[in-house]
């Protein structure tokens, strides 16, 4: 099929690819040449309100159909992103700037996945049933809400857009969904995608622009009964501010400043291999990096010596290169975030022990944007450096003495996402588990993922859980209803 990007990309609302209603668009740049490549939609409320139109036109039939229907169709679009899979990478990684192996292998894999997985899922969701000894029945339907807002960030692009999109549509509602204006292009190419597969007009409406313009139109629409958010803990508040009183279903999948526990005891090369991918994978941005490497007081000399060297060997460049190790920082705002951090961190005390300052490639990439793996040590856990999410390819290291203190480290956070932790004792490593203030604990791995789990945070990473059957109740009303015989 033709999943050519054109200079101007579109809205996909009602089945059809129209301009924003304003006339107005955003630029749209590829982070690793620092160059403008496309304009994207700068959509407001208007261009909401007529999507929203489109999903109520279509929300009667999709509601209806059968789940066999919205299995056929949810794996059409699966199989139509594997059939596409070069090209979906190859304009995944011109968004965002992360390495083409990694959206050939991890991004474009996991978002037919999330089709496939909720096609399936929605074929074995069944009804709860209760019965009062000999007096009544209870039976709960879960039926679909109708027009919901799904809205996402730039790091994972099409990964977690349809980590969202594909539930609620198994689900049988209609979906108004907003991409990052950041990394809109993926989304735009999933319209293509669900058009050829056969998903009927409105079923599926995206949506581009600002989260400002669009994505808070979005959020305020009376219209739209359900909100599933993934981005920063500041636009969630903002979110939840406008969405509770309007007393909208809410999930909000927020922030994270992981701690990553080692001790000693631990299966040494397999600990190093995953830290290197925990500490930046995705040049660090991923919301389940473990940013704050705490070490066993005993094991913290070998740990940094081993792991200053593994990381200074790592290449930084072209993410077209097959060997670039990291690729680009997603945008010039990001990038100087980052420097910022870094710069933060010094000013905090911290020793810079590796990295820390920008890469300038030659050729291709001399104006992208690209940031040396950083590692710091030096820091308290109070600091600046240590209780901020900084999103990006640095990390801190501290030690510790006892369990005691590494969970005191670890937990010494407003936010609570995801936590690993590496040690051969299986008792130790529960104890610490079940004391962890976070929504997700990895032990001896990270970033294993069995879709069927519930995922989420605790404290300000969020609220609810998405995933297996956590999703497809978030995307459906219970309603109870009783029979007394
Ligand atoms: P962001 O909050 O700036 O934006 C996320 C999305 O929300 C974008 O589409 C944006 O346009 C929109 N948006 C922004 N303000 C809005 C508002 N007021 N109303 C409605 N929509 C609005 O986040 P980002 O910079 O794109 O992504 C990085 C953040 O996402 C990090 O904090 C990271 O930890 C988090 N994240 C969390 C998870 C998770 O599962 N918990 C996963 C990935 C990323």
């Amino acid at each position: 099929m033709n999943l050519s990007i054109p200079y101007h990309l579109e809205n996909f609302i009602g089945g059809n690819f129209i301009g924003p209603l304003s006339g107005n668009f955003i630029d749209n740049v590829n982070p690793a040449t620092g160059e403008m490549y496309a304009q994207i939609p700068d959509s407001n409320s208007k261009d909401i309100n007529v999507a929203v139109k489109a999903a109520k036109k279509a929300f009667t039939a999709w509601s209806a159909t059968t789940v066999q229907e919205r299995f056929t169709i949810l794996n059409n679009i699966a199989a139509l992103i594997d059939a596409n899979l070069d090209e979906l990478a190859l304009a995944e990684t011109t968004d965002n700037g992360k390495p083409l192996w990694l959206s050939k292998q991890v991004d474009i894999p996991r978002a037919s996945a999330n089709f496939r997985f909720f096609a399936t899922g929605i074929m074995h969701f069944a009804n709860e049933s209760h019965s009062m000894e000999d007096k009544a029945v209870n039976y709960t339907l879960r039926q679909p809400i109708g027009v919901v807002g799904c809205i996402s960030p730039w790091n994972l692009p099409l990964y977690l857009f349809t980590w969202k999109i594909a539930p609620a549509l198994a689900a049988g509602n209609c979906v108004i969904a907003k991409p990052s204006e950041v990394t809109p292009v993926t989304a735009f190419l999933l319209g293509k995608i669900c058009k050829e597969a056969g998903l009927p007009d409105g079923v599926l409406n995206i949506v581009h622009g600002t989260g400002q313009h669009c994505g808070e139109a979005i959020v305020k629409h009376p219209e739209i009964k359900a909100i599933s958010f993934t981005g920063s803990t500041r636009a969630g508040e903002r979110i939840a501010s406008v969405a509770a009183p309007m007393f909208k279903k809410l999930s909000l999948e927020l922030g994270g400043k992981n701690p990553n526990i080692i001790f000693n005891d631990c299966n040494w090369e397999k600990m190093l291999t995953q830290t290197i991918r925990s500490s930046f994978a995705n040049q660090g941005q991923i919301c389940l990096c473990g940013s704050r490497v705490l070490i066993e007081r005993n094991a913290y000399d070998n740990f940094k010596k081993h792991f200053i060297d593994i990381v200074t060997k790592m290449k930084v460049g072209d993410p077209l290169d097959e060997t670039s190790k990291q690729g680009a920082i997603v945008s010039k705002a990001h990038f100087d975030k980052v420097m910022n951090c870094i710069n933060i961190a010094k000013e905090e005390g911290g020793k810079i022990l590796c990295g820390g300052k920008a890469v300038k490639p030659t050729g291709r990439c001399a104006n992208g944007y690209f940031i040396e793996p950083t590692i710091i040590e030096g820091l308290g856990q109070n600091c600046k450096t240590n209780q901020e999410e900084i999103f990006g390819p640095v990390i801190t290291i501290q030690p510790f003495d006892t369990v005691e203190e590494a969970l005191q480290l670890a937990n010494n956070s407003t936010y609570g996402l995801a936590a690993s932790v590496w040690t051969q004792d299986i008792s130790k490593a529960n104890y610490i588990a079940s004391k962890l203030e976070s929504g997700i604990v990895w032990v001896n791995c990270w970033l294993v993922r069995d879709l069927r789990t519930p995922f989420g945070g605790m404290k300000n990473s969020g609220v609810g859980r998405e995933g297996g059957w956590d999703a497809l109740r978030f995307f459906t009303e219970a309603k109870n209803i009783c029979v007394q015989f």
